[in-house]
């Protein structure tokens, strides 16, 4: 059977997404008995316990299809960020949501800007619709929000923007982006299909914690009615393997990638967890000191080995092993047992990004890497 004719156009060049090696994956390979895995910017604190508790209880009814609007959880959501229900959606994670809304916004023909270290998800979603992304380069590291606003063409539907950016770690204050939110709401006035300004918001509890002007972008909502909030519970909630992910927008928008969402897309047990791990403030509070200490004393490591970093407002760090390619950095990491990240898809060839792990992990690491890195 020749297939060729058969797969999408957009199907058939498409890249598919090269997620971090498991530990599994890596144990196999490699033969190792311990592995630590600092590749995905999980939080190694775990799931809070309450979390655990509600998933059982909600094992139990596993017989039971899920609520297909995941009634209870966006009700929690609603609660915690101040908005009403119809202004919020649950996903499969967030990257859920960010294909969601290519399907449900993007034909042919149509673009969306993005900055050139972007996530790159953002790029995929674009790719699998046939949508033509416009790249603009970032500016001292990070998104360039004003070249990005000049960027919007008439066919531009969405214009993304990662705050904090993975891999970068670096960010957007209010200032900058309640400026391009200025500049778009004006171009929309005079546009027969408006721009949505979508903010992804994966890293929001450190980057709140760690950033004082970190922007309120469900605040910002009120004056912007093209702003879409996106946010996960698979960072500092430490629920990364439950995928679910939310986001709020304006009504209007959240109905149309409703009709779009797959009937039954969150699981019972994922629905439980998050509402549960979303009561647990106490367990936030952990997770945001621990990577706040961690990260000081990394980053003070890596500045005595010489190496530069940019400055992170996420659980995750990206590293200049330069003149070395990352991509080696990365192997001879991996064949110590220690799981990264190399940056080669992101335009990085000479960086490696790195989560912050729990204290002897993250010991480990800077043991390796100095090795590694020896004249
Ligand atoms: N956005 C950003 C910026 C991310 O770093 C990630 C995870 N790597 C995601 C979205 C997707 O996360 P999830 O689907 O687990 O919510």
């Amino acid at each position: 059977m020749d297939t060729s004719n058969l797969i999408r156009p957009q199907v058939r060049g498409f890249e598919p997404y090269l997620p971090g090696r498991s530990i599994a994956s890596v144990k196999r390979e490699r033969n190792l008995s311990k592995i630590i895995k600092l590749a995905s910017n999980e939080n190694p604190l775990g799931p809070s316990p309450r979390a655990l508790a509600a998933m059982a209880r909600a094992g139990k009814k596993l017989f039971l299809y899920p609520d297909g609007p995941s009634t209870a959880l966006r009700g929690a959501i609603a609660r915690y960020t101040k908005v009403t229900p119809e202004r919020v959606i649950i996903g499969a994670g967030s990257d859920e949501l960010i294909e969601l809304l290519g399907k449900t916004f993007l034909n042919p023909g149509d673009s969306i800007v993005v900055s050139n270290h972007a996530f790159i998800r953002y790029r995929m979603a674009a790719d699998l619709m046939g949508a033509e992304v416009i790249t603009v380069p970032m500016r001292c590291d990070t998104h360039d929000l004003t070249a990005m606003g000049k960027a919007i063409r008439d066919n531009t539907k969405l214009l993304f923007i990662a705050n904090p950016n993975n891999p970068t770690g670096t960010h957007n204050p209010t200032s900058e982006l309640a400026e391009l939110l200025k500049q778009v709401k004006t171009a929309n006035e005079r546009r027969i299909i408006p721009v949505l300004v979508i903010v992804d918001e994966a890293y929001y509890e450190y980057a709140k914690a760690f950033s004082p002007d970190y922007p309120d972008t469900i605040v910002l909502q009120k004056e912007f009615v093209n702003l879409v909030t996106l946010r996960t519970f698979s960072k500092a909630h430490a629920l990364a393997g439950l995928r679910v992910g939310y986001g709020i927008a304006d009504p209007a928008v959240i109905a149309a990638l409703d009709r779009v969402r797959p009937p039954f897309n969150v699981s019972a047990v994922a629905q439980a967890g998050a509402e549960a791990s979303l009561q647990d403030t106490s367990r936030i509070k952990k997770a945001v000191s621990h990577a706040a200490k961690e990260s000081k004393i990394v980053n003070a490591e890596l500045e005595r080995l010489g190496l530069k970093t940019l400055p992170s407002i996420g659980n995750f760090v990206l590293i200049d092993v330069s003149p070395r390619k990352g991509k080696d950095v990365f192997e001879s990491l991996m064949s110590r047992g220690i799981i990264v990240r190399s940056m080669d898809e992101y335009g990085f060839p000479e960086r490696i990004r790195v989560t912050y792990g729990l204290s002897a992990e993250n010991r480990q690491f800077m043991r390796a890497l100095k090795e590694i890195l020896k004249p």
